[in-house]
């Protein structure tokens, strides 16, 4: 029922509906992805612009606990497929994410809410663009929902991505983003940076930040002027971080879209 405000404008209550949980797939020792069927009748309501999240609820240990995931499918893969995939990574002591890494399996319900979010790339096929991602960890859903959306829909645009990881065993599809770069060779770049092993190129060992990726772009042939959109995920301090970089270089700020999942 609708909840009337003293501004008198009826809003209404965010509606959680039950999807049937159609896959669990492991990622890695600590991240899952968990596909939801979505039935004829709410595929309306589930359409989804790459880059947006859903919202999920569950109860657990006694609690109400609602947590958002973004989306990692393309528009295509998931009009084909009449699902939704989110992926979670595991977090210490984290409700949801234990939750969904260790006790969801196939057939399970769970109450989601229907796609939010402004951190999106709307696509035109005619569009000849450059644009540069950057993610770390979890970070890579959304990022992986845009770039494959982007590299499907405008054959003239072309993406850098810049991907932070502790490690290769801890990447969040790796397998998909090396098809990706297979598929895509000529537009797609993918620059991988590790922080917890033994890297050779010590460009590529450590954290991302500012200064790293304009170094990453300056070794990739990318100049930050010829950038048309930026695409930020991962911690607050990375992308802050990236942002103050960019803004120093001169980049316009409404061309840096961001999303931070955590501290
Ligand atoms: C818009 C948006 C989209 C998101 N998309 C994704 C996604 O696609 N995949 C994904 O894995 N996560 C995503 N997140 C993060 C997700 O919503 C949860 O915050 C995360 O799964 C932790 O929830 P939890 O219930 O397990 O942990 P909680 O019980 O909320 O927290 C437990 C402890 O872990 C710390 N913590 C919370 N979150 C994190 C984190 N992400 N990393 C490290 N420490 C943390 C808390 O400070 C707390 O101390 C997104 C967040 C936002 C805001």
């Amino acid at each position: 029922m609708g909840l009337l405000q003293s501004s008198g404008v009826r809003h209404r209550r965010p509606q959680f509906h039950p999807l049937r949980v159609a896959a669990v797939e492991r990622l890695t020792d600590r991240a899952v992805a968990v596909t939801f069927d979505i039935p004829e009748e709410l595929r309306e309501a589930f359409r989804f612009q790459p880059g947006q999240h859903l919202t999920l609820r569950a109860p657990i240990d006694g609690a109400d606990v609602r947590r958002s995931y973004s989306i990692c499918l393309s528009s295509a893969q998931a009009a084909a497929s009449g699902q939704l995939r989110i992926a979670s990574n595991e977090v210490d002591g984290g409700a949801m994410s234990t939750w969904l890494n260790h006790e969801v399996s196939v057939g399970d319900t769970i109450g989601v809410l229907a796609p939010l979010g402004e951190f999106v790339c709307p696509t035109d096929p005619a569009a000849a663009r450059r644009i540069v991602a950057v993610a770390a960890g979890s970070g890579i859903t959304p990022v992986i929902s845009l770039v494959r959306s982007v590299l499907e829909e405008e054959p003239a645009s072309r993406v850098t991505l810049v991907f932070g990881n502790r490690s290769p065993e801890s990447t969040m599809f790796s397998g998909e983003l090396g098809a990706l770069v297979d598929r895509h060779a000529d537009r797609l770049d993918l620059v991988e940076v590790f922080s917890r092993v033994p890297v050779q190129d010590p460009l590529l060992a450590g954290r991302i930040d500012g200064d790293r990726l304009l170094r990453i772009l300056h070794r990739t042939g990318v100049s930050v002027t010829d950038v048309d959109a930026w695409f930020l995920c991962g911690p607050i301090r990375m992308v802050e971080n990236l942002r103050e970089t960019l803004g120093a270089q001169g980049v316009d700020q409404a061309h840096v879209h961001h999303e931070e999942f955590f501290q």
